[in-house]
This record gives C-alpha cells, sequence and structure tokens, in this order.
C-alpha cells in the first residue's frame, strides 16, 4: 500500500551581487528569486534542489526538518551551481540523504565557476562546493511513487531536467520554467530556443495541476499559466532582438513588455561579458 503525496515549496528572495553592472542600464545587480521543493510522504521525503548561499540553505534545512520526515534524496534539477551550491549546508543536517541528477547535469555541475560566484555573493558560499553525483535511472521512487526525470537538453542550461510527480499533478521544472522573472537568455541561440521551446511543450503536455518554476517572483502562484509565459518571453526576446539595433534597446523593449517581473538586471539578457 501506497501512502498519499504531498508537496510544499520554499521560496527563496532575490540577492544582490557585488560587483559593477555589466551594463549601463538597468537596475543594480541580483540573482532572480528562486525555489527549491519538498515532495513527502508518510515517513519520507525528496527536496528538488538546494539553493545558493549558507544562509539559504540553512534555511531552507531547517525548513525541511520542520516537515518531519526522514530526508532520503536530495535531486538536483540542472548543474547551474545557484541550484546546488547549499549542498554542503543540507548534507551536515541531513547526513543520510544522497544528492544526485541525470548525468549531463552531473558533468555541468563538475565545471562550474565556482570562482565567479565566489566573487559576486563573497564570503555566502559554503567553503567547501558538494557536488551531486550522476543518476543513471530515470525514475526516483517515493514511498511507491514515481518522481519521473525529464531530460530537456539545452534550456537555461545545457541538460536540464524536469522532473514530474503523477500522483501529484506536480512538474518542478528547474529552470525549463520561469514564472515572472527575467530569464537567462544571454547564451540564446535559434537552436537553444527551438529546444526551450519543445522542453516547454512536454511539460504543458503532462496537464499539471501544479508546476514549480526554478526561478520565480515571491507570492506568485504555482500554477501551469508559467509554461506559457516562459515560452512567451523566450519568443519575444528572439523578436524583439531582431527588431531592436542595440542592446539598451532590447533591455528597455522587454522590460517594458514584462513591466514589474522580478529583478530587472540586464546580466540575464546579455551575460556579464
Ligand atoms: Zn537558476
Amino acid at each position: 500500500m501506497t501512502s498519499t503525496l504531498s508537496h510544499n515549496v520554499f521560496d527563496a528572495p532575490e540577492k544582490p551581487l557585488v560587483g559593477d553592472r555589466p551594463r549601463p542600464f538597468g537596475d543594480t545587480t541580483a540573482w532572480d528569486p528562486m525555489t527549491a521543493t519538498l515532495i513527502y510522504g508518510e515517513h519520507e521525503a525528496v527536496l528538488v534542489d538546494a539553493l545558493t548561499t549558507e544562509a539559504e540553505a540553512e534555511a531552507l534545512a531547517a525548513w525541511v526538518a520542520l516537515h518531519h520526515r526522514d530526508l532520503t534524496t536530495i535531486y538536483i534539477t540542472h548543474g547551474h551551481l545557484d541550484h546546488f551550491a547549499g549542498l554542503t549546508v543540507l548534507k551536515r543536517h541531513f547526513p543520510a540523504a544522497r544528492c544526485v541528477t541525470a548525468p549531463g547535469a552531473a558533468e555541468l555541475a563538475a565545471k562550474q565557476p565556482v570562482s565567479v560566484y565566489r566573487k559576486l555573493l563573497p564570503g555566502q558560499l559554503p567553503a567547501a562546493i558538494t557536488l551531486p553525483e550522476a543518476y543513471d535511472d530515470d525514475v526516483l521512487t517515493l514511498e511507491g511513487h514515481e518522481l519521473r526525470i525529464i531530460e530537456q537538453g539545452h534550456t537555461d542550461a545545457v541538460d536540464s531536467t524536469s522532473l514530474h510527480v503523477p500522483s501529484l499533478d506536480l512538474v518542478v521544472g528547474g529552470d525549463v520554467l520561469y514564472n515572472r522573472c527575467h530569464q537567462y537568455v544571454a547564451e540564446l541561440t535559434p537552436e537553444i530556443l527551438e529546444n526551450w521551446l519543445a522542453a516547454l511543450d512536454r511539460l504543458a503536455a503532462l496537464n499539471p495541476k501544479v508546476a514549480v518554476a526554478g526561478h520565480k517572483k515571491l507570492g506568485a502562484p504555482d500554477t501551469p499559466e508559467a509554461i506559457d509565459w516562459t515560452k512567451r518571453y523566450l519568443t519575444d526576446f528572439a523578436q524583439l532582438k531582431q527588431e531592436t539595433s542595440s542592446d539598451g534597446e532590447l533591455f528597455e523593449a522587454m522590460t517594458k513588455r514584462y513591466p514589474g517581473w522580478a529583478a530587472h538586471q540586464s546580466w540575464l539578457m546579455f551575460g556579464f561579458g
């Protein structure tokens, strides 16, 4: 007999970054607000993503502990450091939990520019970075329920994944999915765009009732409308990139089209270079 699953989402607010703005327009540089999701049964739990800083991961660990479940697994959706730097802290609190991700994401995780993050968030990351281990199967189980890993290819990151929990009609999108946040589109090419849109269609086809984005504006509901909005943002960015003649114009056009979205920082659109 299997128990009923539940889920809960932890929202970490945006955090200021240290250093000059990479472009002479837009707000002070900040990191988009982000999420971690706990999926839990009667006795056990699985955490999806581990946040970035010591302070965030300590708060996350305390929040996980309030659920009074055995944390068996921490699953990392993709290999960007902002989603797994907190693992070191979580491992301290939950030493029995295995930390896993898909094989491609594990490779990307091992290549992360940790020193760049340390410069942007001085003294805030754990002293040692714990890497998630490659997990070869495409299903995790929690008290008899399947948590299905969906390989999504290159979206916000190379070899990104989402997690689908059929018994909860839940998808945890990772950074395939954003919710009222400016998206990391600095690396967008026509091929990545095409793949990212297909990845979002894959989420929509699952017809989820709940869709948790990797980055979301505080207070935004975890509803599947975020899937359409993420698609619209990507196609708008690609279109406006064609129609505008400078980075400044493109930035203006995007922030005008998406007023009130979290963190107006220009590096998401153009990178730090
Ligand atoms: Zn991210």
